[in-house]
């Protein structure tokens, strides 16, 4: 068996006493095919009005892939939608040259877990009209004890309803009872796991909720064992052939693009929009961290 890299993932704050792991960039592993971004949000009981709350903030470049698992999520965006999410519905924001989103629990909810994804885009769309898709249905299905749930791309024969672009999978796979299955992988690309609720065994090697297991490239199956109560997202994609930089919540191709964006975001540049609706505080882009720009 090929060496897979364990890689926990790290606690941050977005703020409002909310703490997420991020599994995605780490200083191991930037990047899983085009993923390039995975916080894993709960699951979190709160009481109403203290869940999640993130003001008016700017992306370029990427698509925002919102996985619901609990609670619902209203999202607000500078195209003008007002969108809430609900547990088993993606939501999928192509930030192209420029868009502004919100995000928060509903006034009453008092539960969130989540997975919240950024896809990098090839520099041949990264400047794109930005668009919003709400996503309320996705394949599902019965296999080895397990539920699949498709995310994003094509799995044994499903695919999923998302605008992508380039080759990448996601797909939720849930155990209540456990037991041992076998993905099915495609050898050109790079895959990932991250637990979101129990644990898992590959081989000798045991990953629980929040250690990513990054499993590489030109395998066709994978034989894994689900403990009781488990669910995993699995990350799949062809290694990304270009070299991006992200900082804060900008994807580019050089530091003078994130630069750019970020004197456009603070100065209000009309590339960005304004999201109608939230009463929460725009949210400041912190100093660059380079010099000279
Ligand atoms: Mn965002």
């Amino acid at each position: 068996m090929r060496q897979i890299e364990k890689i926990e993932a790290r606690a941050a704050d977005l703020g409002n006493g909310m703490v997420i792991r991020r599994a995605l960039p780490s200083r191991q592993r930037r990047m899983v095919g085009a993923w390039c971004f995975l916080d894993h949000a709960g699951p979190i009981d709160f009481a109403p009005g203290h869940g999640m709350n993130v003001g008016a903030h700017p992306h370029t470049a990427l698509q925002t892939f919102t996985w619901l698992i609990e609670g619902d999520v209203l999202h607000r965006d500078s195209l003008g939608n007002v969108q809430v999410i609900r547990p088993g519905q993606v939501n999928l924001m192509t930030a192209g040259r420029g868009v502004v989103h919100t995000e928060e629990s509903l006034p009453e909810e008092r539960r969130l877990h989540a997975a919240q994804l950024w896809i990098a885009l090839p520099s041949s769309v990264a400047d794109c009209e930005p668009a919003f898709d709400h996503y309320p249905d996705r394949p599902r299905w019965a296999e080895g004890g397990c539920t699949f749930t498709l995310l994003a791309g094509t799995y044994g024969g499903n695919t999923a309803p998302a605008k992508l672009h380039s080759p990448l999978v996601g797909v939720d796979v849930c155990s209540e009872q456990g037991g041992a299955v076998e993905l099915r992988l495609n050898p050109r690309f790079e895959y990932g796991i991250l637990p979101l609720e129990g644990s898992i065994r590959i081989g000798a090697e045991r990953f629980a909720t929040d250690e990513f297991a990054y499993l590489g490239d030109g395998a066709d199956t994978l034989s894994l064992e689900l403990a009781a109560g488990t669910r995993i997202l699995l990350l799949g994609g062809e290694p990304f052939g270009e070299q991006i930089v992200m900082w804060w919540n900008f994807v580019g191709f050089s530091k003078e693009e994130i630069a750019r964006a970020q004197r456009e975001w603070e100065s209000g540049d009309p590339r960005f929009g304004e999201v109608a609706g939230h009463d929460g505080k725009r949210l400041a882009a912190p100093a660059l961290p380079w010099a000279g720009y």
